[in-house]
């Protein structure tokens, strides 16, 4: 049978293999979810609400040997990998807390048919399929399954080929609790996530463009709603009266956290000259102070290693041609090297960028910070909005109001001012991306279940008539009527 092969991305050891499931599989799994779905509907939210709290506590107990396994398969450290657990139960408390008052039916008026009554229901699709990638896997996955889950769908989860061992691990914490089929897991790459997409009634990804094209293409041919949450190239603008110190920490962090591997990463930064200088070198010495590498303990660890070399060839090749082009190494630039085969890469900074480069409008998705002077803020919001990616962006100004009103002219289906990324753990807040960043969007509230829902409308005739003024047989004088009406109500 084949088999995938996970691999420790400190190390480059193979610390699992995993049979794949083909479509064969998808199709059983998919069979025995529809068999256990329309149960899991029926109890009532209180009861999944219950099981769902418990799931939690099941993974809680296995929370050694999962974050283990998502610390080996990512490489990722201490911090981030906890980050990513802490953020699947809060979830679990956030719509634990809500569900049944968000799933609750509304009533709706019914004007200008006056005496009738209208109701929305939020009604499960049936079966939902979340594709994940491999940057944060239980946040992703985990994370789109639950609301499904809350909103009454079974739910079929493809965790990325490359880090599928947390994933696993959670969904068999949970399926000591949660009745059989209701949540399972699949392993296995593109193939395996076309076929899911065949069989089920919703689909979420998050991946890149590239897939989430592939994945709406193939859903079309059965008009499966899609959410698509995909890659980005998120841009920083930072005006000459911001807090320079908060700023630069900002960068940093955002270009280099979780090895610069983060859809919501800070790709490019546009500064007003007129603070570029000083910003360029505070910032340089920032990244300086980054600690990682093979030699670095994970307690003083910033960020790990690649997930692999194709991403760190990219980066590389990035880097290559903006210094091709005119670009300034300020510092970093370089592979570290590594006795065992691991990808470590220094934090780096670049300066005298332009989107003549590839580093200022493809995905990097490397530790990498680039700064481009601009000579005001009209250039900076040109800049930000030339890109065919629209996830994230951030504006850094000491006057709150101009930052609200500058993130409303920039093209991003997020926007933060004075802040980056940590916008994406709030739940109230929805988290989506425009043009190639996605389609739909996740969180905010009550949207955050409804997403994994249809809306119902039922409407009831509570009184006893034999007929309604609008229907057959028609006559002038009921023209002339629905005419007055008209011109009384809109025609004044
Ligand atoms: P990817 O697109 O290579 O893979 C994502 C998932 O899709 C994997 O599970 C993969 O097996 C599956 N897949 C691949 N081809 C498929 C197909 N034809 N049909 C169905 N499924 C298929 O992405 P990746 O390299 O794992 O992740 C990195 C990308 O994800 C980056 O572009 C990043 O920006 C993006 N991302 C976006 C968000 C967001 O919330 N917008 C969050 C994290 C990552």
């Amino acid at each position: 049978m084949p088999a995938i092969s996970v691999l420790d991305k400190a190390t480059s050891h193979v610390i699992a293999n995993l049979p794949i499931d083909d479509a064969h599989a998808v199709h059983a799994a998919a069979n025995l979810a529809r068999s256990a779905q329309p149960a899991w509907a029926a109890l009532a939210v209180k009861e999944r609400v219950r099981l769902l709290k418990l799931a939690r506590k099941e993974m809680l107990k296995d929370k050694d040997k999962i974050q283990r396994a998502l610390a080996q398969e990512t490489g990722k450290v201490p911090f981030d990998v906890i980050g990513e657990m802490f953020s699947v139960c809060q979830d679990i408390g956030h719509y634990s807390r809500r569900a049944a008052k968000w799933l609750r039916p509304r009533k709706v008026g019914t004007f200008p048919l006056i005496g009738k009554k209208g109701l929305i229901y939020y009604q499960p699709y049936g079966l939902v399929g979340v594709i994940a990638p491999w940057n944060a896997p239980l946040t992703l996955a985990i994370g789109d399954a639950l609301p499904a889950l809350y909103a009454g769908n079974a739910v079929l989860v493809k965790p990325s080929e490359i880090t599928p061992l947390a994933v696993k691990y959670t969904i068999d914490a949970f399926n000591r609790v949660l009745p059989p089929g209701v949540l399972q897991c699949l392993i296995g790459e593109g193939p395996t996530g076309a076929a899911l997409v065949d069989q089920v009634d919703m689909i979420a990804v998050t991946g890149s463009s590239q897939t989430g094209r592939r994945v709406m293409e193939r859903a079309s041919r059965r008009l499966t709603p899609v959410l698509l949450e995909l890659g980005g190239k998120d841009p920083m603008i930072v005006l000459s009266d911001a807090d320079l110190e908060r700023a630069v920490n900002a960068a940093a962090w955002g270009a280099c956290f979780m090895t610069g591997q983060v859809c919501m990463s800070v790709e490019r930064i546009y500064v007003e000259k007129a603070i570029a200088t000083e910003f360029t070198r505070l910032l340089k010495a920032k990244i300086q102070a980054i600690r990682t590498g093979p030699d670095e303990p994970a307690a003083t660890a910033q960020y790990g290693p690649f997930i692999g070399p194709k991403q760190i060839d990219i980066v590389k090749a990035h880097i290559a041609e903006a210094l091709d082009k005119g670009a300034r190494l300020e510092t970093g630039g370089q592979q570290l090297p590594s006795a065992d085969g691991s990808h470590y890469f220094a934090p780096t900074l670049l300066a005298g960028v332009d989107h003549s480069m590839k580093i200022m409008v493809e995905e990097t998705f490397g530790p990498v910070a680039c700064v481009m002077a601009v000579d005001d803020l009209e250039e900076a919001i040109r800049h930000a909005n030339d890109s065919e990616f629209g996830l994230n962006a951030s504006v850094w100004t000491r006057d709150i109001q101009r930052g609200i009103a500058i993130a409303r002219r920039i093209q991003a289906g997020n926007v933060c001012v004075n802040d980056c990324i940590l916008n994406a753990g709030v739940q109230g807040l929805p988290f989506g991306g425009i043009k190639q960043s996605g389609v739909g969007s996740r969180h905010g509230n009550e949207h955050g279940l409804h997403a994994f829902c249809y809306t119902q409308a039922v409407m009831v005739e509570p009184r006893r008539r034999k007929k309604e003024p609008t229907w057959f047989p028609y006559s002038v004088k009921t023209a002339e009527r629905m005419e007055k009406l008209m011109m009384f109500l809109y025609g004044r």
